[in-house]
């Protein structure tokens, strides 16, 4: 695969098919125009991950590149359509599936003094996972 591009998987969800979440793959120096200022500077790549839980870049180290952008390209070729998908907050790891906003019940946990704690998600089978903190 060439580094250049940026490589786009898509989850859908489980329950309805709407898209879930959407992953982008880019290597940090090559930084699309439309996520400018999301990248860690001092990273090698960065993997955004736009969820039930908003929009999230992760710097993926040189060292990891590789096996993040082949778990990817596995999504991408179709020959595993949820490799990847733990890199999203859509994810039911007990389903091993993703869940749109609409199927995801959420709920924001706030701790005393109005500070953002975790957010809880139950999937529509029921599973609670912490899908954010
Ligand atoms: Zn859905
Ligand atoms: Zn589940």
């Amino acid at each position: 695969m060439a580094q250049r591009d940026a490589l786009e998987v898509v989850y859908s969800c489980a329950a309805c098919q709407s898209e879930a979440a959407k992953i982008v793959l880019f290597v940090s120096t090559e930084l699309p125009q439309a996520y400018a200022g999301q990248a860690l500077k001092r990273s090698f790549a960065t993997l955004i991950s736009a969820d039930v839980c908003g929009k999230v870049s992760i710097s993926v180290p040189r060292a990891s590149y590789n096996t993040t952008a082949a778990t990817l390209m596995r999504a991408v070729s179709g020959t595993d359509a949820m490799a990847g998908a733990k890199y999203t907050r859509s994810f039911c790891p007990t389903c091993q599936l993703c869940y749109c906003e609409e199927h995801w019940r959420i709920a924001e946990h706030v701790e005393s003094g109005g500070w953002y704690d975790k957010t809880i998600g139950t999937c529509p089978k029921g599973h609670r996972h912490i899908l954010d903190d």
